[in-house]
Order: C-alpha cells, then sequence, then structure tokens
C-alpha cells in the first residue's frame, strides 16, 4: 500500500486520537491540515487502511468508528451517547480477544470483545 499524503495524515491522526471517531469525524480533523482533501478520498483511504490492517474499524450501531490503535484491545461502547472507550482494567483484559486458529472448520482472523453500558456521565 502506497503512502500518500493524505493516508499519512489519516493515520496520524488516529494515532493520536482516542475517542474513536466516525469517518466524518476523520475527514473534518484532517482537512484542517489539508483543506483540499475530498471527503470520498478520506473514506476510501480508511477503508484500504483497515483491510491493510493499519488500523481498525469497530461495528457499533449507527456509524462506523475507526482506531488507529491496533495493539491488542477491547471496548466500551455507551449504548446512550455512543462515546468509545478503551479497556484497560486487568479484569476485562483476562477475556482476550485471541481466538483458537479454527473453530467448526473455519478459518479464523478476528474476535471482538465490545461491552456495552453506559458511561460514567449517562449513568447518573
Ligand atoms: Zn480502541
Amino acid at each position: 500500500m502506497r503512502m500518500t499524503e493524505q493516508r499519512a495524515a489519516i493515520l496520524n491522526y488516529l494515532q493520536k486520537t482516542y475517542v474513536h471517531p466516525t469517518a466524518e469525524d476523520v475527514y473534518k480533523n484532517v482537512s484542517k491540515n489539508l483543506p483540499y482533501v475530498s471527503r470520498a478520498t478520506v473514506f476510501r483511504n480508511l477503508k484500504q487502511l483497515n483491510a491493510s490492517g493499519k488500523i481498525n474499524e469497530i461495528d457499533t450501531t449507527g456509524a462506523s468508528r475507526f482506531d488507529g490503535h491496533i495493539k491488542l484491545h477491547q471496548h466500551l461502547v455507551c449504548k446512550n451517547c455512543n462515546a468509545i472507550k478503551d479497556v484497560s482494567t486487568a479484569s476485562a483484559q483476562k477475556f482476550t480477544n485471541k481466538v483458537p486458529p479454527k473453530i467448526s472448520n473455519w478459518k479464523i482472523f478476528s474476535a471482538k470483545i465490545i461491552y456495552e453500558g453506559l458511561c460514567t456521565r449517562c449513568k447518573r
């Protein structure tokens, strides 16, 4: 995969943030520094970065969210405000995302654990 200026800017932004932005959020942030970049270019680059394993796409209800931190970790998703946080507590980390290479004769290449609930602000 060729690292274009746009792609590098997208990857750089995603590696610095922990908010797990939507594609639209990525576009807004990247276009601050690259005003001529198009929404379609950003969306296409996000798909390509995800396909090549440089970022992760998180499936939640609503718009897909993107994560530039690809070291194995899990997510907490607030069902009220859609905030996504990385899980870092030891108690949650003992449930790993690692899977055996084969289940029911399938070739398995990933597994995801998403904890759903209410964030500290929404649970009040
Ligand atoms: Zn994350």
